[in-house]
């Protein structure tokens, strides 16, 4: 027979620990499943200034740790290395999520996945992860260590990344595919002030090569479609989010990246099913609005449980 919580929160970072305080908090059983540990892509974060309540900032990975001792202070049940590979509903109304040989039954599920990384797709890229190719420079930057290394992207996260890298790296040289970047005018000029921070305009990675590590990555040049070499140790890749939920089959709207749409009480389609967090269409992917979102979800699955009682 499988294990049975009245709720299930799919995701352990910032909406889903909150969504777990709120359920706990209303007397609601339920359980928090994570195929990592908990924490979420904030705990990877090394600086957090924008989140109220600490002046001098704080770490991901300490905020996180608070926002899950709070949640288990509530009692909320926490399973990590559960990856869930599938969510389906029987004809009673329940769930079922799945992960491995392992089953939980429920009432009602609140899907804060979150997002990950898009890959580039190009040759290279899969055989070297973990051998110089990373899309995580805080998790990274210490393999790199006075090393030359490539930022893929020039968004918000590229930026910061690159500037994570340039405080350990020899050079790092931002590839972007335009020749200006799209992150804030803030935080562009932090890093056009980086003495060790390049900047390749109007080009595009083609392959990373390497012989068992990355030793290059040929790039082509967007206007003129020439190509050339950069010689680096390392290639970070920092272009865009999306949402994995296919272990949802069609329980779910999706939009054409692959986030979730919920209307305004972040109730999805199917009855009982919510989605908070950056899993679904937004338009800011912060830990603040994670936190308004786990909330609201736990409000949205209490008032449901109450009715289908
Ligand atoms: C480089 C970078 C810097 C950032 N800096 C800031 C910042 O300074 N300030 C700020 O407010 N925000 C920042 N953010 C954004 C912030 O991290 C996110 O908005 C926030 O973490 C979203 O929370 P979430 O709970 O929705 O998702 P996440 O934090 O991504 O958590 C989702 C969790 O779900 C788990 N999961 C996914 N699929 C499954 C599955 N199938 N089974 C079980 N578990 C699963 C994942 O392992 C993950 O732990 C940054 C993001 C990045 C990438």
């Amino acid at each position: 027979m499988s294990e049975f919580h009245e709720a299930v929160i799919i995701g352990g970072g910032p909406a889903g620990l909150t969504a777990g305080v709120y359920l706990r908090r209303a007397g609601i059983d339920a359980a928090l499943v994570e195929r990592g540990v908990l924490g979420g892509t904030a705990a990877r974060t090394e600086q957090i200034d924008n989140y109220p309540g600490f002046p001098e900032g704080i770490s991901g990975a300490d905020l996180t740790r608070l926002m899950a001792e709070q949640a288990k202070r509530f009692g909320l049940v926490v399973k990590e290395f559960f990856d869930v590979s599938l969510v389906s509903r029987k004809d009673d109304g329940r769930f079922l999520v799945t992960s491995g040989e392992s089953e939980i039954e429920t009432r009602g599920v609140i899907l804060a996945a979150g997002t990950e990384w898009k890959q580039l797709g190009i040759p290279g890229e899969k055989e070297f992860v973990g051998r110089g190719v990373s899309y995580c420079a805080t998790c990274d930057a210490m393999f790199f260590q006075d090393q030359d290394v490539a930022v893929i992207g020039g968004g918000d996260s590229a930026i910061q990344e690159a500037m994570t890298l340039a405080n350990l790296c020899r050079r790092v040289s931002v590839v972007h595919r335009r020749d200006r970047l799209r992150a804030q005018v803030v935080i562009q000029e932090r890093a056009f002030r980086q003495g060790n921070i390049e900047f390749l305009w109007n080009k595009a990675p083609l392959e990373i090569i390497g012989k068992g590590q990355v030793e290059s990555v040929l790039l082509r040049d967007t206007q003129s479609d020439g190509r050339s070499t950069l010689k680096v140790d390392g290639v970070f890749v920092f272009v865009g989010l999306e949402a994995k939920t296919a272990f949802l089959g069609d329980l779910v709207d999706r939009d054409r990246a692959g986030f979730i749409e919920v209307g305004e009480d972040l109730a999805s389609k199917t009855k009982g099913l919510f989605v908070a967090g950056d899993v679904r269409t937004k338009r800011l992917r912060q830990i603040t609005t994670a936190v308004g979102d786990g909330a609201l979800a736990a409000v949205g699955l209490e008032q449901y449980l109450l009715e289908a009682r």
